[in-house]
């Protein structure tokens, strides 16, 4: 018996039940949750704009310790501490055969098919293999990565999703440059990381916008050169700092058709436009068939970050530990699992960058 919480339906808060875990399987990994991050697209789960078989458990940017494993699981023991892995690539499709493992295309199927738990009999789904807002949570070996016991697990759990996320859009997806001109919209955790990331990678010019003052603040104390509230005309403002051609790179980090607009026009011709959060699936964004031409800027998704976590979750990892990345102010609050429908209001109303879950050394 575990505590979690549970999504019932969609638009309903999140209510804490007593779950029963399913007995470690071959190929599982059963971990004790030390910290969970509250991340945007728990909160589009939750409220529908992302859909999810229900009833389901929430929360994928979790970190804690092993406690059992299965019969053939090597990679990991009990007492290992580790990382989730939200997209926990099976090594053998199409995807990760070309080293694409955040596009494999068995993850999300194979996560869901494994026996996980149940609710007064009935059965749930982990949200992205990782079901993380919960005391305990039954996982696929792939979706644990082990992690240094040095590593405050709140940090850990970040590098799950945000920071692997921003970090990755800037180093793996766009390959920012040194000298580069980069644009960030949306100055949540994962904003900060594309900030951070743009700075590790050298960029010379780094405007972050956002709607908060305080979000603003904290995203030029992390790297940005350049704020811009995101209610004045956010065009003016980029084309004043970038010789009036737009930004080599623009990050669009809250997913949404209007502000991957706002992303495309701030780029320079020939630019690179990045969707990095993940938006309704019945919000559209128009582009005219001669602008698509005309200004040559290459549009693309990243999902994940373009990662592969067991190389990029160590790398971030160091970076950390050197001092590089400041990951520590990323997070703005700290609640017990009771309170994370509380958090996913604060986040509904843009307060804040990162929420984190943080569980007893024991339950
Ligand atoms: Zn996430
Ligand atoms: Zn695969």
């Amino acid at each position: 018996m575990t505590r979690a919480a549970v999504l019932r339906d969609t638009g309903a808060p999140l209510s804490i039940e007593d779950v029963d875990l399913a007995p470690t399987g071959p190929g599982q990994v059963r971990v004790r949750l030390r910290a969970t991050g509250v991340c945007h697209s728990d909160l589009s789960i939750v409220r529908g704009a992302l859909r999810h078989p229900m009833p389901a458990v929430p929360g994928h940017e979790g970190a804690g310790v092993v406690v059992d494993v299965g019969s053939d699981v090597t990679t990991v023991k009990p007492g290992d501490h580790v990382t989730l892995n939200w997209t926990p690539a099976c090594g053998g499709c199409f995807f990760c055969a070309r080293n694409e493992p955040w596009l494999c295309d068995r993850a999300a199927a194979d996560a869901l098919a494994a026996p996980y738990a149940t609710s007064k009999g009935e059965a749930l789904a982990p949200v992205l293999g990782a079901g993380a807002f919960a005391e305990e949570t039954l996982v696929l070996e792939r979706a644990v990565v082990r992690i240094p016991k040095d590593v405050p697990f709140e940090i850990a759990a970040l590098v799950g999703c945000a920071v692997t996320t921003g970090f990755g859009a800037v180093v793996n997806t766009a390959k920012v440059r040194r000298g580069d001109s980069v644009v960030v919209i949306g100055c949540g955790g994962v904003g900060l990381s594309i900030v951070q990331g743009a700075r590790y990678a050298g960029a010379e010019t780094i405007v972050a916008v956002d709607l908060s003052k305080d979000k603003r603040a904290l995203a030029k104390d992390l790297g940005a050169t350049d704020t811009v509230d995101g209610t004045e005309d956010v065009e003016a403002a980029v084309r004043a700092l970038t010789q009036g051609r737009g930004a080599d790179h623009a990050f669009e980090a809250i997913g949404r058709g209007a502000t991957i607009r706002t992303a495309y026009r701030l780029t320079r011709r020939g630019g690179n436009v990045v969707v990095v959060g993940a938006g309704r699936y019945d919000d559209k964004v128009e582009f005219s068939a001669l602008e698509l031409f005309f200004q040559a800027r290459s549009l693309v998704g990243c999902v994940y970050g373009s990662a592969d976590v067991t190389r990029d979750f160590p790398r971030i990892l160091s970076l950390y530990a050197s001092g590089e990345l400041d990951l520590d102010r990323l997070i703005t609050g700290r609640i017990p699992l009771d309170d994370v429908n509380e958090a996913l209001d604060a986040m509904e109303r843009g307060v804040g960058a990162r929420t984190v879950v943080v569980f007893a050394e024991t339950s």
